[in-house]
């Protein structure tokens, strides 16, 4: 017997190589079954007929951190309007502030919460309304020996250790922040997710510095942190980075993410490995939204369907060290949900308000989390 069957819809799950029509079964929080007229065995069915049903979306780049940090927003409602059934917070807790965020939010929520733990002690403290103190611009603040003492302690929850560079973040430091960041990772055996912000410190010194399995993200900005150039090709410390194995995650947020950057990436097939929201308090009412709306801008560019899905689902789970966890296989987590891909006319914009019209939008229909509709 099934808890649930979702009846007829395209299975789509880059993961495990599968995309065709069937009905998906999910059993004690899990995935049981992909076949066809399953929901005879089922205690709870739904009709997905004409709908796409992908693993529950992975969101790499959010802040979730609600009411600990003014920039962080509460990931149920993200997730009701997206279809995001894991969350990684990116930073917005340090070691000073991780014990709150583990406790009121990551052990209460029905999702699923993996956290980049920020370098700098208090985490993304000072981001308000109209100003922004940057968390990574005082030495005083990066304490590599407190941010190792926690990312030791809770292996199963802090993914790796995040770092914000840039001029209006990391100030006069450079790359001293970075320094430190690596230096936690190493020890922890984790990768570093660097933010990149107006230089300095430059792109270029950023990504040489990044080992192979570290991520960039912010990877769709435009001038003057842009990974194409001013004819609009990839510049060349970006290929040699990727050649290297680093990672380029979108983080779209409300000022990372440049139609003008991201078309020319697309156009080269020099796609960002990684889709990601960069929700937070000034993105979650545009220009951002969430995931599931990043992904229909970067599906309205030219990208095909499954390569966006592959890209918010079974790439950013690789991260995160759940067995199965982004894909539909059987015995994976039993985390779904179900996309209506709309055609008609949707006015998307980026950061500068620039309106790309786009042929298409995806709207979640129905959500799974653990085996069970939700919420
Ligand atoms: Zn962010």
């Amino acid at each position: 017997m099934f808890d649930l069957v979702l009846k007829g819809g395209r299975i789509l799950d880059p993961g495990s190589g599968v995309d065709r029509v069937a009905d998906i079964a999910f059993a004690d929080g899990k995935v049981a079954a992909i076949g066809d007229n399953l929901s005879a065995q089922a205690r709870t069915s739904r009709d997905a007929a004409g709908h796409v049903v992908v693993p529950g979306l992975v969101d790499f780049h959010a802040h979730v951190w609600w009411g600990g940090t003014y920039l962080s927003v509460e990931a149920e409602r993200v997730a009701k309007a997206s279809g995001t059934t894991t969350f990684v917070d990116a930073g917005s807790a340090g070691a000073g502030t991780w014990h709150g965020f583990r406790r009121f939010v990551i052990d209460t929520s029905a999702l699923r919460i993996k956290a980049f733990l920020n370098i700098s002690h208090p985490g993304i403290y000072g981001y308000g309304p109209g100003f922004m103190i940057g968390e990574a611009a005082d030495l005083a603040l990066l304490r590599p020996e407190t941010c190792l003492k926690v990312a030791l302690s809770d292996r199963e929850r802090i993914i790796g250790i995040k770092v914000r560079l840039g001029s209006n973040v990391s100030g006069h430091l450079g790359l001293a922040p970075l320094d430190l960041a690596i230096e936690v990772a190493e020890a922890a055996e984790l990768p570093v997710m660097v933010h990149l912000g107006p230089p300095p410190p430059s792109r270029r010194d950023i990504l040489e510095r990044l080992r192979p399995g570290d991520v960039l993200t912010h990877c769709c900005k435009s001038f003057p942190s842009a990974l194409t150039d001013r004819r609009g090709l990839v510049r060349e410390e970006a290929e040699e980075a990727r050649r290297r194995g680093i990672l380029f995650d979108v983080g779209h947020g409300r000022s990372s993410f440049g139609f003008d950057a991201a078309k020319a990436m697309v156009e080269q097939d020099w796609l960002p490995d990684i889709i990601s929201s960069d929700v937070h308090v000034q993105s979650i009412d545009g220009p951002a939204f969430d995931v599931l709306v990043t992904m229909s801008k970067v599906l309205c560019l030219g990208v095909s369907l499954p390569e966006v899905v592959r890209r918010a689902t079974v790439a950013p789970a690789a991260f995160l060290g759940v067995p199965g966890l982004g894909t539909l296989a059987v015995g994976a987590p039993g985390d779904a949900v179900v996309i209506e891909e709309r055609a008609g006319s949707y006015d998307y914009v980026d950061f500068r308000g620039t309106v790309f019209r786009g042929d298409k939008r995806l709207y979640p229909q129905a959500i799974v989390v653990k085996g069970a509709l939700w919420p």
